[in-house]
């Protein structure tokens, strides 16, 4: 047993079955103990002879996801009016690898590149240690803890795979309403149980009256709090955010509390501290609280239609032309594994928004019905 194990169950002994959201953010965030806290989740590149870490992100997966955001940003920043400094904020960083691509591409602007100020917004003390040694010859950076810290100047942010680490909560229909799912004790196990709180009807997609007893829902106030926060910060500053994510753009029903470790599924309560813990995000609240906030914002797309609008199969045949055919079939690997439906196409998700931006008759990156 893990010194994070004992510390759960005896908190679950004094205090209670732990909210799952708490169960979360301790496996996660544990200033001691926690996985991104002291871990080195991510693998490097992947290639089929190395994969490394717990899992693979899409900027891990080619330059051509960051270089592609970098294409994001720079027509954002002309929406903007082309500001003479912007903050380019990239959130939970990783590996630091989305921005170090991202950054390589920005010489082709630049008006753009002088006007960069590049902050990070990361809680791990290991990650931020790679992150510097991967931007080290990219001119300055600055770490924050949170968003609060930022400059109020005008601001673009990115984040990949960021909403899905925030914790989230799970309610289970029983006879009596949908209750809050638990981690409790069966013994000395950790087990899942049901605590008295009860979710509102009123905050249940349609259809609840309809599901059978044992189904589940998943709420995440603490991600929509913080899309609030960042939508909040960007009616301040003026600017433009873009989440990237699996999950899905409609709020239904299932069990998505998911752990990860050495590439493969693990039970989320048998490895506190030690996988990566996620749930799918659930876009439809989160675009409701921007919109709220005051933030213009598109329905979000599929990832495959947004990096496929902003040019990945043109990049691909750029990057790929007189080279080895090796080098070409690594790049339409990497375009199948980003881009295509059944791979992370279809299940990861794009959300924009912004405020005081114009970005002409559509949203770089999105279809100008939307
Ligand atoms: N964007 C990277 C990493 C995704 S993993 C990629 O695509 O490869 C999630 C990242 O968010 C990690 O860097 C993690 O340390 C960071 N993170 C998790 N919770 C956070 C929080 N509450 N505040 C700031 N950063 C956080």
């Amino acid at each position: 047993m893990t010194p994070l194990d004992r510390e759960i169950r005896q908190r679950i002994v004094m205090e209670g079955p732990m909210p799952l959201a708490e169960y979360m953010s301790l496996c996660l965030t544990h200033p001691q103990h926690g996985y991104y806290t002291t871990g080195h989740p991510f693998g490097g590149r992947a290639s089929p002879h190395r994969a490394g870490g717990d899992f693979v992100t899409a900027p891990e997966v080619s330059q051509m996801f960051g270089e592609l955001i970098g294409v994001w940003c720079m027509e954002m920043w002309q929406a903007l009016d082309k500001p003479t400094v912007v903050s380019l904020v990239e959130l939970g960083p990783g590996r630091g690898t989305l921005m170090q691509d991202l950054l390589r591409v920005i010489p082709a602007a630049p008006r753009f590149q002088e006007a960069i100020r590049v902050h990070l917004v990361e809680i791990s003390p290991t990650l931020g240690e790679q992150q510097s040694l991967a931007l080290s010859t990219s001119g300055p950076t600055v770490w924050h803890r949170d968003i609060d810290d930022l400059p109020d100047i005008p601001t673009l942010i990115i984040a990949n795979e960021f909403l899905d680490a925030l914790p989230f909560r799970q309610w289970c229909k029983t006879k009596n309403g949908w209750y809050e799912r638990a981690v409790g004790l069966d013994d000395k196990d950790l087990a899942y149980v049901i605590r008295p709180n009860r979710l509102a009807p009123d905050q249940l997609p349609k259809g609840h009256e309809m599901q059978p007893e044992g189904t589940l829902f998943e709420t995440a106030p603490a991600r929509e709090a913080f899309v609030s926060r960042v939508a909040d910060r960007l009616k301040k500053t003026t600017g433009a955010a873009l989440f990237i994510d699996y999950g899905h753009d409609r709020s239904g029903f299932g069990d998505t509390f998911q752990a990860v470790r050495g590439h493969q599924f693990a039970d989320p309560l048998s490895c506190a501290g030690r996988a990566d813990l996620t749930s799918h995000v659930d876009f439809e609240p989160l675009l409701a609280a921007v919109r709220e906030a005051g933030c213009t914002a598109p329905h979000p797309v599929t990832q495959g239609d947004f990096l496929l609008s902003l040019g990945l199969l043109e990049r691909a045949g750029s990057l790929g032309k007189d080279k080895p055919k090796s080098v070409q079939n690594a790049l339409s690997q990497a375009v199948e594994r980003l881009a295509a439906p059944d791979q992370m196409g279809e299940l990861f998700k794009v959300m924009v928004f912004g405020a005081a931006i114009t970005p002409g008759n559509r949203w770089p990156g999105f279809p100008t019905s939307n």
